[in-house]
């Protein structure tokens, strides 16, 4: 696992780019792009004909738990993707473990979509929720019975 150059991955993200505000400011910008993200993906994927029945062209009301049991296995594909140390076969210049993440994302994106939801709202709000979570913080985890993992 790569993870110093991911954590400077990440900083470079952060890094000011001369707009006021930070976070706090930004959030709302994450949830909008993160809402309109999951209404092009879910648009995609009724243009590409997932949500319509192809015998009868009406539109279909897909089985929740089967969009589930999907996005489970996007997940296990990225797993593979780890055990092998893989590149992907469609985009090989990407280690299989971040195209299968890509595909759990766009899948969970589209389920969010489809129900209307919103998914980038509830990121944010979950986000500021474990910022104050007694069982995230350092010295509770800490503890005997805290949160090892
Ligand atoms: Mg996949």
């Amino acid at each position: 696992m790569k993870i110093m150059s991911e954590v400077v991955l990440a900083k470079s993200y952060l890094k000011d780019d001369g707009r006021k505000g930070g976070w706090a400011w930004r959030r709302s910008e994450c949830k909008y792009y993160l809402n309109y993200l999951s209404a092009e993906i879910h648009r995609a994927a009724v243009n590409s004909g997932w949500w319509t029945d192809l015998k009868t062209g009406e539109p279909v009301d897909r089985n929740e738990g089967e969009l589930i049991a999907l996005m489970h296995s996007e997940l296990s594909e990225a797993l593979e993707g780890v055990r092998k140390g893989s590149k992907d076969k469609h985009l090989p210049h990407r280690d299989t473990v971040e195209v299968e993440l890509a595909d759990c994302i766009i899948r969970i994106l589209d389920y969010c979509g489809a129900q209307g939801m919103d998914i980038g709202g509830a990121i944010i709000e979950k986000i500021a929720y474990n910022a104050d979570r007694e069982d995230h913080k350092v010295e509770n985890r800490k503890k005997e019975g805290g949160k090892k993992i």
